[in-house]
């Protein structure tokens, strides 16, 4: 039977504030439709600089040695992931824009070695360098020389955390305070994440609790924090019964990402971070989707140019949601495809066992099996979600130790809850549009979830 819940239907130009101030100011919707303009009917983002070659999006006129990206949909087009989209050395950026909380995210290769970018964002002569056990060795000396190089006056501590996803709790969140006090940091003090999500999500939680919050930059080294979870100032940790249900929005002063760091990944690794970037053509960039469905070979085999373009993408993607829906009122949760479904596997199956984008590619399927059960996308768009994900080595169905109970169980203290109310994101039209809603038939969950579990 379909819920009764109020339904807030609005389309949102891309690209238009007012209509997400609009959006964002209804009370609390039950259910929020967002339908989105193709990217190539986007407006130009004020900011935008002139157009050098569009393939590349906008170029700085400030610093020709910079290519800067504002944050549209339509700056990128389809490219043949042969051509040059970045240089060594060269950082394309992709601009957050939240006012006086406005940051860079600066994409490229060889950055780690051009300590200018790192240095111009660090306040005060203290840097705490958070990273894990199997991330310094690979990383932390070369963070070290980026941020002290010609930089005497600067000193550098670090802490290094224990790896993996069941460490990221309040014991481990204490390890950092513990040494941020005992290293006698003050409030003029940087933190840095150096590592993957579950890294940059607990120091940036760090961040803002620690003296109340000081400043704070991400250098993320997976695909999954480089798509995603280093942008948009969402920090935090897990309680047992569900996953990130502690934390903060709290923005970074910069998001460095060398692509090279991608290089000593694990395959499965790899893979975890593309479910994140499949989200964003499914949810709003149609064209990415596409672009994804030919080169997905390529970003497997880490081709260095469809990586670039697919971070890059992903990351305007990311920007430009964030920079209209900070603090998820409506669109920002579109951003959460597939992640009710797979937030209750990671939490069911305890967490480290499944990883965040592999749970996120079953959930997926699962969002859009429901979606087709709704009526509301055709058979087509249930084969190419299957597909792709298939093409990425990623899971198309839930571990077999998942019932209906533990889904329903851990679905229900899912944040997206409202009065009690379990709002999902589904997709609907045609590819690259979703809805946020709570108002769908409880029928096609059920028929879901009894569909992908076998008791
Ligand atoms: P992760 O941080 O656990 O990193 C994956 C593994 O790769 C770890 O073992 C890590 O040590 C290792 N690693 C990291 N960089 C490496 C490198 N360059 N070379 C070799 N090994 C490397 O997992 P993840 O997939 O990066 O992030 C998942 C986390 O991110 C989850 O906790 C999820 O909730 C969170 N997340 C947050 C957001 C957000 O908006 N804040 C968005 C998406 C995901």
């Amino acid at each position: 039977m379909a819920s009764s819940a109020p339904t807030t239907h609005f389309s949102l130009p891309l690209g238009s504030k007012q209509a997400a101030t609009t959006s964002s100011s209804t009370a609390t919707p039950k259910s929020t439709h967002l339908s989105f303009a193709p990217p190539h009917a986007l407006s130009s983002h004020p900011r935008t600089h002139f157009r050098l070659n569009p393939k590349w999006g906008s170029v700085s006129t400030a610093c020709p040695a910079v290519r800067r990206s504002m944050i549209c949909a339509s700056s990128s087009q389809v490219m043949d992931p042969s051509a040059p989209i970045i240089e060594p050395g060269v950082p394309a950026i992709v601009d957050v824009d939240l006012g006086n909380r406005s940051y860079p995210i600066y994409i490229g290769s060889g950055l780690l070695q051009k300590p200018e970018l790192l240095q111009r964002h660090v306040h005060g002569k203290r840097v705490l360098v958070v990273t894990n056990e199997t991330v310094a060795p690979l990383y932390l000396d070369k963070v070290i020389d980026a941020l002290t190089k010609g930089n005497p006056n600067v000193s550098v501590e670090s802490v290094i955390l224990p790896d993996g996803e069941q460490y990221k709790n309040m014991d481990t969140l204490m390890k950092v305070f513990d040494k941020a006090i005992e290293s006698r940091l003050d409030r003029r003090c940087t933190f840095v994440a150096l590592g993957g999500g579950v890294i940059g999500d607990m120091c940036g939680f760090a961040a803002a609790a620690f003296l109340r919050g000081v400043n704070f930059i991400q250098i993320p080294t997976t695909v999954m924090a480089q798509v995603d979870s280093s942008v948009g100032g969402k920090t935090g940790i897990n309680h047992r019964l569900g996953k990130n249900l502690i934390g903060a929005f709290y923005q970074p002063q910069c998001v460095l990402i060398d692509t090279d760091t991608l290089s000593t990944l694990p395959e499965r690794e790899l893979a975890s971070g593309f479910g994140e970037v499949i989200k964003y053509g499914l949810i709003r960039d149609a064209e990415f989707f596409e672009w994804q469905e030919k080169n997905m070979q390529a970003l497997m085999a880490r081709d260095p140019n469809a990586l670039a373009y697919a971070i890059k993408r992903s990351c305007e993607n990311k920007a430009e949601v964030v920079s209209l829906d900070e603090k998820e009122s409506g669109l920002r949760a579109t951003l959460n495809l597939g992640h009710t479904f797979g937030h209750a596997i990671e939490t069911g199956v305890g967490y480290g066992q499944w990883l965040h984008g592999e749970a996120v590619a079953a959930g997926t399927v699962m969002a859009a099996d429901m979606s087709y059960r709704l009526g509301w996308i055709d058979d087509s768009i249930v084969r190419r979600v299957r597909d792709i994900l298939i093409q990425a080595k990623l899971p198309i169905a839930p571990p077999e130790t998942m019932t209906v109970d533990i889904f329903k169980n851990v679905m229900a203290v899912d944040k997206k809850v409202a009065d009690g109310l379990l709002r999902l994101i589904l997709l609907k039209g045609p590819l690259g549009n979703c809805v946020f809603t709570g108002d769908y038939d409880r029928k096609a969950l059920d028929d879901t979830l009894n569909a992908f579990c076998k008791s």
